[in-house]
């Protein structure tokens, strides 16, 4: 087992990282500047963008792209410690084209699209010229069980018309947004697995009403994570992604990828607010001692060393497994990073607040966002609960294989 990054890893790493320094940290107080004043795209988003294409750090995430396709392939595994270091900063993946949920569609559409909707969407998301959302989850269903969406797509001649109701839809709001996959049920009557399927919906289409942007924690997110009411909503049948009543299994191939994504910026928003928590310790003194040096704050750190890395371990792990046995098989590691690691996360920058007093939870540090955003996170790609489900029951059913054999060590009382 080889534990250190290889050397062509740890170069890419060099690189994302000088990027960062030199034109994204830079770049955070005029971010929040003129989000606040209601400029977005913010203004140098398209310059960083195509400097972050001529230096070859595009599209970093996705394993299979052609050699006609613009950007960097790389191997999950040699994409984490690169998202790791994107994770630092909230807006950073949007400046490498590797952002959330254009990830996760782009990956959608490079296995499912066909010739037209491969120019037509593929492409343009490929080269950052538009953005995308993936609307699934609905206000008037528990969605995290996906086969109770109620969103209708019915076919009308050479049409489906879309009916129903959508929230929480991240980059809706994005004015470059172009395009919706949506998902919803094309026939109610068959098997709960082959109700859904999934259709592109061009955000201009007249019916889509994009009702209002969802705070996040009463954070305001200029991406958005909107509400949507499709009414009458009508697309060409030849919007249709896969096959009709594919939608579940569509969405399952989604959110493999899409989710380790998530935990591997997680990381290294932890690992930041690590350092963050170790300087402000080592600045100030309380009852004549560095904080560092009063056992609860050590310990915190402590904590928070053990916890980051055990959370990165198993988010390479899983990597790992993606590549070299897909995301199929490896869905109980994709469950148990996303079980975990949106909990890391939340932890250490709730430490770190804490170690800086008021003034973790005031807008000067970037804690309180990046908080906020693990926090969301344990929703996001569906909750812990649900993940932990999953692995409970994978990991019951491998125990039948050898149901009874842990008998062997109970060591009754002799009667
Ligand atoms: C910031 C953010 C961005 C999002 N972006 C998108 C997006 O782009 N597109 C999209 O479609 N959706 C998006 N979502 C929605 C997200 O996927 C859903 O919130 C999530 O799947 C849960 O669905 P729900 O909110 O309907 O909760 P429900 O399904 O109503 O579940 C509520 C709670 O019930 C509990 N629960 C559910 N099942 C179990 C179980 N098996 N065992 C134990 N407890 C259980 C959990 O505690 C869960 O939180 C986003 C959410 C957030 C917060």
């Amino acid at each position: 087992m080889e534990f250190a990054y290889s050397p062509k890893v740890n170069e890419l790493c060099r690189r994302v990282r000088d990027f960062m320094d030199a034109h994204i940290v830079p770049r955070m107080r005029q971010w929040h500047e003129e989000v606040h004043q209601g400029i977005y795209p913010v203004s140098f988003m398209e310059d960083l963008k195509a400097l972050a294409r001529a230096e070859g750090l595009w599209n970093l995430f996705l394993p299979g792209l052609r050699d006609d396709e613009p950007g960097t392939r790389l191997t999950n595994l040699e994409y984490a410690p690169l998202a790791e270091i994107m994770g630092r900063v909230g807006w950073a993946a949007e400046v490498f084209n590797c952002n959330a949920p254009d990830t996760g569609n782009m990956e959608l559409l490079h296995m499912f699209a066909n010739d037209e909707q491969y120019a037509t969407w593929l492409r343009p998301l490929l080269n950052g010229e538009i953005r995308s959302a993936f609307a699934m989850t609905e206000p008037d269903v528990p969605s995290s069980d996906a086969t109770n969406i109620t969103t209708l797509i019915t076919r009308d001649g050479s049409d489906y018309v879309i009916n129903g109701r959508k929230w929480f839809i991240t980059n809706a709001a994005h004015p470059d947004c172009k395009l919706l996959i949506v998902m919803g049920k094309t026939d109610p009557t068959a098997e709960s697995h082959q109700q859904q399927s999934m259709v592109l919906v061009p955000r201009d289409t007249p019916g889509v009403d994009i009702v209002r942007n969802i705070n996040i924690m009463n954070h305001f997110s200029p991406e958005g994570h909107c509400e949507i009411v499709f009414r009458n909503v009508r697309v060409p049948v030849s919007n249709l992604l896969g096959e009709e009543g594919s939608g579940f299994a569509l969405a399952q191939a989604r959110l493999g990828p899409g989710r380790i994504h998530h935990c591997m910026r997680s990381i290294g928003a932890a690992e930041l607010a690590l350092e963050l928590m170790i300087d402000r310790a080592q600045e100030r003194k309380t009852f004549g001692k560095y904080l560092h040096q009063h056992g609860t704050v050590g310990e915190w750190i402590a904590k928070s060393r053990i916890e980051i890395d055990q959370a990165r371990l198993l988010v390479l792990k899983a990597a790992w497994m993606i590549d070299n046995v897909g995301a199929k098989e490896a869905r109980k590691e994709i469950s148990m990073i996303k079980a975990l690691v949106p909990g890391v996360h939340t932890a250490v920058c709730d430490r770190a607040m804490q170690v800086f007093g008021a003034m973790g939870i005031s807008p000067d540090t970037p804690l309180a966002d990046h908080w906020t955003w693990g926090r969301a996170l344990r929703y996001a790609d569906g909750p812990d609960e649900v993940h932990l489900q999953a692995i409970a029951r994978m990991e019951v059913k491998a125990a039948r294989e050898h149901l009874g054999a842990s008998a062997a060590y109970l060591t009754p009382p002799l009667r």
